[in-house]
């Protein structure tokens, strides 16, 4: 209890920087689609201001509220004073429930599955050898099976299939190709392009083989927590980031690379902000890490100096590609112009900028599960402004929002293709030493 009452008053000193402005609430995509104020960061600021009180009298309230948050940085991104409101709503979650008791199902997954990689692995493992079981194949798209005999548990949704081989088991580590020159980085997977993406994962490695970069893939790697503590799992979350300290020793690489705009903004802004350790060693080694991490598509132009090639313009009639900005990577990390770079780096499709680009999927991780109604009424805009563009295939840098945006462009039974800038880049490339495994 003292350790929650000096979390709270921690809390406080934060959300008193708010002004109450409310330049937060236009760019909330929760606000603009239920305009209720308690939806938007300056109102549940204004709740945890008392959140003392409010705390003890209705903690199962005030978690209700905090729960309907995306967790987008969308408001963060454009407040005027600087308030770090992911923080604090992050902060706001791990006090209560501190003080609630965590579901039981939610403990058995944090506590009992993501905690224990491994353990997580073969349930995932077994998950994927029986998926067909619990979700009907459908020819509709490619990707998506729509939720079948348990369609009370997913609602309508579309999902998408685990892969039948994860990343982990096809990767002989360390990759094969012999470069003694270039830099060195270490490849942090995530759960996503591991489990669901490994494609994605594949495409990554041969990319940077291509530019001459040795990269390592330490095995068994961890989530990067960001799951559990959205949920208010302090717990996992710790234990998690200190798994990974173990595989990831920033003295053996120069760079840390992701494709998951999500594990790459945890990496760099939540780690060193919420990791709880009495090593310092520990947190000089999450300052390092966080300094060295970098999103694919930012190592690629920022360090290894991609450039769109001079080539004549031709006027022929080429499919249209656009591209989604994932909140984590656009708002949390101002990451924006090198996936554009790359998509147009292949010569095969015509960019067009969609309108809204930087606007949220409707995604938010766990909202999507809690809160798929509204989740599915923000992606539907999102659905509206990729068709204004004509394209036949929409990129973007994380796998969470390729999920989301799958499930969306199926349920409008729209046949555009999802795929991550990465995927479009490595179509460009053609190199007689490229790695094949
Ligand atoms: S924009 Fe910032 S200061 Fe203004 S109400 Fe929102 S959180 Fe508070
Ligand atoms: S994080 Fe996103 S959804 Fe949550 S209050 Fe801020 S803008 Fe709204």
């Amino acid at each position: 209890m003292a350790e929650l009452i000096r979390m709270m008053r921690t809390l406080d000193q934060q959300v008193a920087r708010c002004s109450r402005c409310g330049m937060c609430q236009s760019v909330c995509p929760l606000y603009n689609i239920t305009k209720n104020e308690s939806d938007v960061a300056r109102g549940k600021l204004m709740l945890l201001d008392g959140l003392m009180r409010a705390f003890f009298e209705d903690p199962k309230g005030v978690w209700q509220r905090l729960d309907q948050c995306l967790l987008c940085g969308s408001c963060a991104a454009n407040c005027p004073r600087g308030v770090n409101v992911v923080e604090i709503f992050l902060n706001a979650r791990v006090i209560i429930s501190g003080y609630r008791r965590m579901p039981l199902l939610k403990k058995i997954i944090f506590r009992h599955l993501l905690s224990n990689p491994d353990r997580f692995d073969r349930i995932i493992s077994w998950g994927s050898k029986w998926q067909y079981l619990f979700f009907k194949k459908t020819d509709f798209q490619v990707d998506a099976s729509c939720a079948g005999m348990i369609s009370p548990l997913f609602s309508d949704r579309w999902m998408l299939p685990l892969a039948p081989v994860p990343f982990h088991k096809m990767s002989g580590v360390p990759v094969k190709k012999k470069i003694e020159t270039g830099p060195r980085v270490a490849f942090f997977v995530g759960c996503l392009l591991d489990k669901v993406f490994p494609r994605v994962a594949l495409d990554i490695v041969r990319i940077l083989n291509f530019h001459g970069v040795q990269v390592i893939i330490p095995r068994s790697q961890g989530c990067c927590g960001i799951p559990a503590l959205s949920s208010g799992d302090h717990l996992t979350f710790n234990r998690l980031v200190a798994y990974n300290l173990e595989l990831f020793a920033p003295s053996d690489f120069d760079y840390l690379v992701t494709g998951c705009a999500t594990c790459t903004a945890t990496i760099k802004k939540i780690w060193p902000s919420m990791f709880k350790s009495s090593s310092e060693d520990q947190k000089a080694v999450v300052d390092q890490l966080a300094e060295k991490t970098y999103d694919i598509s930012q190592f690629l132009v920022d360090v290894i100096g991609v450039r769109l090639p001079e080539k004549p313009e031709r006027q022929v009639s080429k499919p249209v590609a656009t591209y989604h900005d994932p909140c984590h990577l656009r708002k949390t990390l101002d990451v924006y112009s090198q996936p554009r770079l790359l998509i147009q780096a292949n010569d095969a499709y015509a960019f067009a900028e969609m309108p809204d680009a930087a606007s949220c999927c409707g995604m938010g991780g766990s909202f999507n599960l809690a809160h798929y109604n509204l989740s599915a009424d923000i992606g539907k805009k999102k659905v509206a402004s990729i068709e204004i563009t004509g394209a036949s295939v929409v990129a973007t840098g994380c796998p969470a929002c390729m999920i989301q945006l799958s499930d969306m462009l199926a349920r409008g039974k729209k046949q555009i293709r999802v795929a991550h800038v990465v995927e479009l880049y490595s179509e460009n490339i053609s190199h007689p030493d490229i790695l094949c495994r």
